[in-house]
């Protein structure tokens, strides 16, 4: 009903372990928008990721975050999930046991079912998809992706290169279908080649439908997927937004470049000051 933005994230302050690290973050994406959020290490990007997704550590001391119009602070993790909020993360875990097919599966029949028939020992399998339908999603999304058949069958995340892991969130994505995908650092610790065909399994998978927000430290990733809107985070706050060339500005000039910009110190907003090798 609704014509506000799918996520809206009002003057936002998080703490952890009574440390405020978010101190008034603000930031709207719709249905369809492409956003990049850039900052560097320790600014506070993987703490407005997690708090988004409802991680218990870290606390919301005042601001609001609404998803389709309604608060999702006491919201849980799982309930957040379920209503089209999706993260990828920087470090996805290893589900040894698990198959990539049957980890998928769940989580799309956790998110099919009605919030009452989860939990309580219900069977959401029985509304969710049939196997042989999921069969067939699995098979033209891996398609799209330009995946393996053969990925299906393995463990999560077991013994995946860093490039396979994060292909394997891309497919989650794009066999959940979430409103809000957030994207935690999906380029850290890929080469020319792994983060090519990631980005490409990004852009396959957007739609009309979906807004992205696109957390990066670097601006290579955006050379493939292209952001409609920049923000620049420093020291909890974004202190400065603009179109896709914002992005290039960083690139040739740097964050110290932002801060003299808003008139913060060298160094200010940023734990480590001298440039930070790559996650491998
Ligand atoms: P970024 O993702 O931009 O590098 P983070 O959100 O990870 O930044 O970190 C922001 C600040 O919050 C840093 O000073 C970091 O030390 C602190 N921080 C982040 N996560 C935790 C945590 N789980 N416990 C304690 N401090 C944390
Ligand atoms: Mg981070």
């Amino acid at each position: 009903m609704s014509h506000a933005p799918e996520l809206v994230i009002k003057d936002l302050h998080v703490g952890i372990e009574g440390k405020e690290i978010l101190k008034g973050l603000s930031l709207e994406v719709g249905k369809g928008e492409i956003h990049a959020l850039m900052g560097p290490n320790g600014s506070g990007k993987s703490t407005l990721a997690n708090t988004l997704m409802g991680h218990p550590k870290y606390e919301v001391t005042s601001g609001e975050i609404l998803f389709k119009g309604e608060s999702v602070l006491e919201m849980e993790t799982d309930a957040r999930a379920r209503a089209g909020l999706f993260m990828a993360f920087q470090y996805p875990v290893a589900i040894p046991g698990v198959t990539v097919a049957n980890f998928l599966r769940t989580a799309l029949n956790a998110r099919l079912a009605p919030p009452e028939t989860n939990g309580g020992g219900a069977m959401p399998h029985k509304r969710g998809i049939a196997p042989k339908e999921f069969r067939a999603m699995l098979k033209e999304r891996m398609a799209l992706l330009k995946m393996d058949e053969s990925f299906a069958g393995r463990y999560l995340n077991d013994g995946f290169s860093g490039g396979e892991k994060k292909r394997a969130e891309i497919l989650q994505m794009a066999i959940l279908k979430p409103e809000i995908a957030i994207m935690d650092e999906t380029d850290s610790g890929l080469d020319i080649d792994a983060l090519r065909a990631v980005a490409e399994g990004i852009n396959a998978t957007l739609s009309p439908e979906m807004g992205v927000l696109m957390i990066t430290h670097y601006q290579r990733i955006l050379n493939y997927v292209k952001p409609q809107f920049v923000h620049v985070m420093l020291d909890g706050r974004i202190v400065m937004s603009g179109g896709e060339e914002l992005s290039h500005q960083l690139e040739a000039n740097g964050y110290d470049w932002v801060r003299e910009q808003v008139g913060l110190p060298a160094g200010i907003g940023d734990e480590v000051s001298e440039p930070v090798a790559e996650h491998v």
